[in-house]
């Protein structure tokens, strides 16, 4: 689908989108602003030493100046995603479909900002891949530096959760969440004062997990 087929998609879904889904999206975006500097590549966010350059102003003085603006590109909105409270199968809390930029929320998890949060890591993944992708490695390299500084053994959390084994029955189960997932995961919860594993799922928050 073309860029322009979403824009109009999005405009007739808020159109016609009930309050459930118009508060939904106005969480999303309050998320993002709140939890994403980092996958919408800003330079207020643990990338700032990738992103802060200097410039010479017209003294001949060096300035710093942040490289954001045109990679804001990654937002939510700049996608056109559209958000809907909706039953669905027993079991599932949230799902999203990147081809139709849909994400669906239970009625039961539409105030439970690490499902939503959940969808939302999927959405940055699959914009950052499309827009910035070598920006992937210097975000996971970022976010095990914070993270390593918070979390006593990350290695093991990381290790426990991504062994060929757990990541291939999680990858079955639900698809695609990497060890850049996972951490972003962590750091969500970290800052929401969640359980470590929460905002991952599939069984991460299990009693045995080890915490910060
Ligand atoms: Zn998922």
């Amino acid at each position: 689908m073309a860029a322009d087929i979403y824009a109009e998609s999005f405009m007739s879904w808020w159109a016609s989108a009930d309050d459930r889904d118009r508060k939904l999206y106005e969480d999303v975006l309050g998320y993002e602003d709140k939890y994403f500097k980092d996958m919408t590549l800003r330079a207020d966010s643990i990338l700032r030493d990738f992103l802060y350059l200097e410039v010479a102003d017209e003294n001949g003085i060096f300035q710093p100046a942040a490289l954001d603006g045109p990679m804001m590109a990654s937002s939510i909105a700049n996608w056109y995603y559209r958000f809907k409270v909706v039953d669905l199968p027993k079991g599932t809390q949230g799902r999203i479909s990147i081809e139709d930029r849909v994400i669906e929320i239970s009625p039961e998890c539409c105030e439970s900002p690490s499902v939503i949060m959940h969808e939302m890591i999927h959405a940055y993944e699959h914009a950052l891949e499309e827009v910035a992708p070598f920006f992937r490695d210097i975000l996971l390299f970022c976010l095990h530096k914070d993270l390593s500084e918070k979390i006593k053994d990350l290695y093991s959390l990381i290790l426990r959760q991504s062994h060929a084994l757990r990541a291939e029955d999680v990858y079955m189960e639900g698809g695609s969440h990497g060890v850049l997932f996972f951490l972003k995961s962590l750091d969500i919860d970290i800052r929401m004062g969640l359980r470590l594993g929460t905002t991952f799922g599939y069984g991460a928050d299990s009693e045995d997990a080890p915490q910060a």
